[in-house]
């Protein structure tokens, strides 16, 4: 599949045709176990790297076809599927880290992971430095060589859509004996394919773009084969917090059309962005795509003008018209998640996020502040049409 294009690769990476029927849509296998022709031993380790289809905990056909379309399409050794993006970033932290070890992670991490980074210095005595993702001098003094394992990033960064240049970081990780893990779930493999500018993991919450429908929940870790040892044979026999073989499905069908949702998503939140940055109640917008995106430049050495549709606003009085959004707004549903088809929004007040999500040192909490004022509005651009979503932002707007 290498040798074909990407939008060939999102439709058939990874399937094939059923020889049993001759089906052309790939078959969903829900089942949890399979018939053996022999006599084996029952743990993971009786069987070698060719083992065959035993327990759907270790590996299942239709979990595999989606494996291997994103392998493909990431560029990647290998893949594991995981029940969400959570699951996929706990098997990495899991996997590559012990008691004493040092991590550097982005103070504006996505909430979810900015939160298991601290349960894990509290309970697994692992040492945390956070750093601004766009300061590679930072970066550079927060890493212990030989004590730093692993740098976890993520770019665009949810939901204040933050930049790294992933080479030069990874650059600094390499140095220093340590690996680094793109989150790369607002990119997706269509903008941006992080192992080939120099990351050691990638992980996705196929929750998200991937998907691309709002339905199923998943995630996916892509590395080289060595470090995808440890995640397939513990994280996902012994965890277990293992992807449904229907869910696979779901998100592999998702797949197919990603090239041209990404596409359309990145049209619409560019109108929208050019929109909401000529409103005079609009203080400030955030987003790859604009000129005025301080990571903008970077954005478009990595993402090829592939911005995806999520960005991110402040407003005069923010607060007043949270409390109203959800009664006015009609075709943009007041929720939380992203990279569905129908457009999402959600106020994220500044005094609960650094009170719940992000706990920062003073001077990362100051920039925090300066960048987001009272509260943010994260607004994911689906695929209505985008003329239906400025008359609602412009009705909301003029409250
Ligand atoms: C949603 C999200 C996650 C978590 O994924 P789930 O599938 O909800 O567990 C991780 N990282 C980013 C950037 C996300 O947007």
């Amino acid at each position: 599949m290498t040798k074909y294009r990407t939008r060939t690769q999102a439709i058939h990476a990874g399937e094939r045709i059923d020889p049993a029927t001759k089906a052309s849509a790939p078959n969903i296998t829900m089942s949890n176990s399979f018939v053996m022709d022999e006599v084996t031993g029952f743990s993971i380790d009786a069987f070698g790297d060719t083992k065959p289809y035993v327990y759907s905990r270790w590996d299942n056909p239709t979990v595999r076809m989606l494996e291997d379309k994103l392998a493909v399409l990431e560029n990647a050794d290998a893949c594991a599927c995981f029940a969400s993006g959570m699951a996929a970033t706990a098997a990495i932290l899991h996997t590559t880290l012990k008691q004493g070890d040092h991590v550097v992670a982005i103070d504006v991490h996505y909430s979810g992971t900015a939160e298991l980074i601290r349960i894990l210095k509290d309970s697994a005595g692992i040492e945390i430095t956070l750093v601004d993702p766009t300061d590679l001098g930072m970066i550079e003094a927060a890493i212990q060589p030989g004590r730093t394992k692993l740098l976890s990033f993520e770019t665009p960064s949810n939901p204040l859509l933050s930049i790294t240049d992933i080479r030069s970081v990874s650059e600094l990780a390499h140095q220093a004996g340590a690996q680094l893990v793109v989150d790369s779930t607002l990119a997706t493999p269509i903008a941006t394919q992080p192992l080939e500018l120099g990351a050691d993991f990638v992980v996705h919450s196929l929750s998200k773009y991937l998907g691309g429908h709002g339905d199923a929940l998943g995630g996916a870790v892509l590395c080289s084969h060595k470090n995808m040892k440890a995640i397939r044979d513990h994280e996902r026999v012994h965890i277990g917090g293992v992807l449904s073989p229907f869910n696979a499905w779901l998100i592999a069908r998702g797949i197919a059309t990603s090239p041209l949702r990404m596409q359309a998503h990145t049209e619409s939140a560019m109108r929208i962005a050019k929109f909401l940055e000529s409103h005079p109640r609009v203080t400030r917008v955030l987003f790859p795509g604009l000129e005025s995106n301080p990571g903008h430049e970077i954005a478009k050495k990595q993402m090829q003008g592939c911005w995806g549709g999520l960005l991110s606003f402040s407003v005069k009085d923010g607060k007043d018209l949270a409390r109203q959004m959800p009664n006015q707004v009609e075709i943009i549903h007041y929720a939380v998640s992203l990279g569905s088809h129908r457009s999402l929004i959600f106020w994220m007040e500044t005094d609960e996020m650094l009170r719940s999500s992000f706990v920062l040192p003073s001077s990362l909490e100051e920039q925090y502040r300066a960048t987001t004022g009272d509260g943010i509005f994260r607004f994911a651009v689906g695929l209505e049409d985008p003329d239906d979503l400025c008359e609602e932002l412009s009705r909301c707007l003029d409250l």
